[in-house]
């Protein structure tokens, strides 16, 4: 029996996310005595197969694309459609990307599939030998606890675990053609709402501004000092609702998950959906003039102080 992994790749490398799936898959394997296979959608000439055999995949196959092409979401449906068919996976783990999280409903619905999205952790029932799945519940308040029947297919929430290189093993790379669609809508065109690139996720520093940073200008000498550290900037909702920040820098359970080596949290409450967002950085240090805020319980490093007065000092130091 196998499991798949529906991965994704960027620049003819894996994406992070698909390594952080196939690190899931291999944690279920032995227990379920399954093989994985890592199912791509590629161009030969996007395709870069270094280290592709290093996190533990049995299989890789790749769908060929055409390199001209832009693959719409229909294609990449028939094409893992034409896969569940043919191999009848028990399990399909997507990559915890915005398109993970669209595949995996969209192909349960198509083929009969249990489906759970934003997934935390998932193990082995030791008795009915089905997966249990966690996953946040009641606005990231509290984690649930899910079987999910087989065939399931599952997508995980990015950066939930640490991913491992295992022994190198040659893998075999087998090239199969994409599916047609007769599709019945067709996209005649895209249009880029936004060219801002926000590379948070590479960030080793991270400044956040919370809604107690008062002003757009506060925020205008955050950035200042974020450039000359190479930081990055990023947001809570109230400070996004306010127009401050854009909303691709949105921290939390409704943006990014981020796990940067430094998060500096400046004038934010701590809400446990806003939490999630930062909690896997390595050190935590925030401002917050309530020294009963909740975001002091999860910082390594708290003040209870006005932020401007800390902003005055980084300006002091930095620009
Ligand atoms: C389903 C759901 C999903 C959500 N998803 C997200 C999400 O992804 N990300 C997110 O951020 N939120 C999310 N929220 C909202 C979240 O619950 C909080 O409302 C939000 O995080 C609060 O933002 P904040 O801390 O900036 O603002 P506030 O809660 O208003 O806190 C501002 C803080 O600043 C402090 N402060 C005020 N003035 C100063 C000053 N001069 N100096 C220092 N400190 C000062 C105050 O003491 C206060 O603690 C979600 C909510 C729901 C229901």
């Amino acid at each position: 029996m196998t499991i798949g992994v529906v991965g994704e790749m960027r620049d003819g490398k894996l994406t992070q996310e698909t390594i952080e799936a196939i690190c899931r898959a291999v944690h279920v394997k032995e227990q379920l005595k399954m093989t994985i296979e890592l199912v791509l959608m590629e161009s030969r000439e996007n395709f870069d197969s270094p280290w592709i055999d290093r996190w533990g995949a049995d299989r890789v196959i790749v769908y060929e694309r055409d390199h001209s092409e832009r693959l719409e979401m229909e294609a990449k449906l028939s094409t893992l459609e034409a896969y569940v068919r043919v191999t009848k996976p028990l399990a399909l783990l997507f990559a915890g990307s915005i398109q993970g999280q669209e595949l995996a409903p969209r192909l349960a619905t198509r083929t009969s599939a249990s489906c759970l999205v934003d997934c935390t952790a998932v193990k082995v029932d030791p008795v009915d030998q089905e997966l249990l799945v966690t996953k946040p519940i009641y606005g990231g308040n509290a984690y649930g606890e899910y079987s999910a029947p087989f065939p399931c297919y599952l997508s995980f929430r990015a950066k939930s675990i640490a991913v491992e290189v295992k022994k190198e093993v040659p893998i075999s790379i087998q090239w199969r053609m994409i599916e047609k669609t007769n599709e019945k809508v067709a996209v005649v065109s895209h249009r880029l709402l936004s060219a801002a690139t926000y590379d948070l996720e590479d960030k080793k520093i991270l400044f956040v501004c919370g809604r107690g940073l008062q002003k757009l200008e506060n925020i205008k000498r955050v950035e200042a000092i974020a450039s000359r550290v190479g930081a990055g900037v990023a947001g809570t909702k109230k400070a996004i609702e306010n127009g401050w920040l854009p909303l691709e820098t949105m921290v939390g359970q409704t943006g990014k998950i981020l796990a940067p080596e430094l998060c500096v949290v400046l004038g934010a409450s701590g809400a446990t959906p806003f939490v999630h967002g930062v909690k896997n950085a390595k050190k935590i240090m925030s401002v917050n003039k309530d020294q009963e805020a909740r975001i002091f319980e999860v910082s390594d490093l708290g003040s209870a102080d006005d932020c401007e007065s800390v902003i005055e000092a980084m300006e002091r130091k930095f620009v």
